[in-house]
């Protein structure tokens, strides 16, 4: 591998919940780069530690031992992520959660209103700008957390099962914006999930079994 413009490495990351006899190894030493326009889709099934190692490539768990870097990457900011569970801040409107990282990472609020409109539009959930995370349903939801990312534009985007609460039409379709918007901008992207479906809409695949993340040629 060239090496020059890798955006995140692992090497031999492990993650490891708890201690003693009830520790839960979530990801055991596991070896994966990500460079600029890369299409990767993560896939296996609940409990294989797709989320934990999503996880450790975005920087929100340090891994218990081995190592995460990020090359090439202009900071935390840089790195977009849909969480596979509900991420809305409850006080906020649908706008508002769109707009935040964007707000968070210091652009002034005037600024966000073209990036949050365009994204929400993307997503088809430009109707739902002014409603309360409470007043959406969990699919709306889970479409308000990829226009999120989408606004932000970062050069990682790391998509935590972003059409599991979807039906499959509205799915393929989040699936073509977070694919249509990494070709517009640019970014890598990575997708977990348990669906062959929607793993083969992505340019390569990599198996997760019981916390390992197996070699690119035993990916089905
Ligand atoms: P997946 O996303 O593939 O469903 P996870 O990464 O969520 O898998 O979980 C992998 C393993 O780690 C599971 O056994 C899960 O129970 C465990 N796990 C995940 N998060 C935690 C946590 N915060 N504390 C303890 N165990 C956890
Ligand atoms: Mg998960």
């Amino acid at each position: 591998m060239a090496g020059t413009d890798v955006l995140v490495t692992c090497r031999d990351a492990a993650l490891t919940f708890g201690r003693g006899p009830t520790a839960v190894v979530a990801v055991h030493g596991a070896n994966l780069s990500i460079t600029p326009g890369d299409r990767l889709a993560i896939v296996g099934p609940s409990g294989s530690g797709k989320s934990s190692l999503l996880h450790l490539l975005a920087g929100l768990e340090r891994p218990t031992s081995g190592t995460v870097t990020w090359p090439h990457l202009d900071g935390p900011d840089d790195i977009g992520l849909v969480f596979q569970a509900d991420s809305l801040v409850p006080a906020l409107d649908v706008a508002e959660n769109t707009a935040l990282p964007l707000v968070l990472a210091g652009h002034p609020e005037t600024q966000t209103h073209h990036p949050v409109t365009e994204a929400l539009g993307l997503v088809g959930a430009a109707a739902l700008a002014e409603r309360l995370p409470e007043e959406i349903s969990g699919g709306q939801a889970q479409r308000v957390a990829v226009a999120r990312v989408l606004a932000q534009q970062p050069g990682l985007i790391l998509a935590d099962e972003p059409t599991g609460r979807l039906d499959h039409a509205t799915g393929a379709r989040v699936l073509d914006t977070l694919l249509t918007a990494a070709e517009r901008t640019g970014a890598a992207l990575v997708v977990t999930t348990h669906d062959p479906a929607v793993a083969a809409r992505l340019t390569t695949r990599r198996a997760m079994r019981d916390g390992r993340l197996l070699a690119p040629e035993d990916a089905s």
